[in-house]
């Protein structure tokens, strides 16, 4: 914007009328944008406003000659240049484009997504591509009740989901897809590939930071644990890690997704129960089970494996 105001500027202040400053003047005069603007505005503007404003019709004409070839060196890229009144001077002002506009929503809406190691293309997870995909099945009508119930009360406790399935029906994949359509919404969800977790949680010990990564998670407003159960567990990471994370979702009444291969009973009887030392801990696993049940609803996902290398 600068650099062509100074040049215009330069020109007009040496006097020196040049064939190319007359030149200069021609081009933006005979623009039709420049032209229909002056005629509109005819009244509030004397001769003297317009030749004061030659360098910004100048940039005008310029900036809008760029935006069309998509110049990369436009002043600002995704902005239209438009022509406005600022008493009485003509300036340029740059207006979001609506390609621009989208793409900022989209990114707002993708920030809303926290996935913590979860696989990259579930970003492009959505419900209106799941439906296509797959038959109406428990498992979207269920989602779909959830964000129903879920978005006309946020503040209110909301029975989330345990998707239960075999390995590659979609679980995961219907887990982004929620967490995108509650995201457009505008709420913030946090997608945590559980067995990941677990193991940063027991490196972080060392660097003595558990509490903060522990916190971001168990105070997000819907979380989604996925593949719970897909690695066996140690007691500490069932106890102090998994069962702080419930509680702290049950006081606090915040929605909790789970994705897991395992049944419910399945998830209690040879997953939470045993500790790696081979120690029988049933009513731990109970407690724990206890909280998953009260947080969500079991359901089971059938389907074919969808992923292509299987
Ligand atoms: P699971 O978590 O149950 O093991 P995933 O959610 O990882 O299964 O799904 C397996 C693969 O199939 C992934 O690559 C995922 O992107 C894809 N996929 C799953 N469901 C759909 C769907 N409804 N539409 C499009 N792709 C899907
Ligand atoms: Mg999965």
């Amino acid at each position: 914007m600068e650099d062509v105001g100074k040049e215009m500027s330069k020109i007009l202040r040496s006097k020196d009328m040049t064939a190319k400053y007359e030149a200069l003047i021609q081009e933006v005069l005979a623009d039709k944008d420049v032209r229909f603007f002056i005629d509109e505005n005819r009244q509030k503007l004397t001769n003297d406003d317009i030749i004061k404003s030659y360098a910004k019709l100048y940039e005008f004409v310029q900036e809008k000659k760029k935006f069309r070839l998509k110049d990369p060196t436009m002043i600002a890229p995704g902005y239209e240049p438009k022509l406005m009144l600022n008493f009485h001077f003509i300036d340029v002002t740059y207006v979001p484009t609506e390609a621009l506009l989208a793409k900022k929503e989209a990114d707002e809406i993708r920030e809303r997504v926290k996935a913590m190691d979860m696989p990259k293309d579930i970003r492009e997870a959505t419900l209106e591509k799941f439906e296509i995909t797959s038959e109406r099945s428990e498992a979207l009508s269920q989602a779909l009740d959830f964000i129903d119930s879920y978005s006309h009360d946020p503040k209110g406790f909301h029975k989330a989901l345990y998707l239960q399935g075999s390995f590659g029906v979609g679980k995961t994949y219907l887990l982004g897809a929620i967490a995108h359509r509650l995201a457009k919404d505008g709420f913030v969800s946090t997608l945590v590939h559980f067995p990941t977790f677990a193991v940063e949680m027991k490196q972080s010990i060392k660097q003595d930071n558990v509490g903060e990564k522990l916190d971001a998670v168990k105070r997000s407003p819907i979380l989604m644990l996925d593949d719970i159960g897909a690695d066996s567990l140690s007691s500490w990471i069932r106890d102090d890690i998994l069962g702080v994370i419930l509680q702290y979702r049950m006081q606090e009444q915040l929605p909790t997704f789970f994705s897991s291969n395992f049944s419910m009973k399945q998830l209690e009887e040879e997953h939470l129960t045993v500790s790696q030392r081979g120690e029988e801990e049933p009513l731990k696993a109970k407690r724990i089970m206890e909280r998953i049940r009260y947080l969500s609803k079991e359901i089971n996902m059938i389907g074919k494996n969808r992923r292509k290398n299987a």
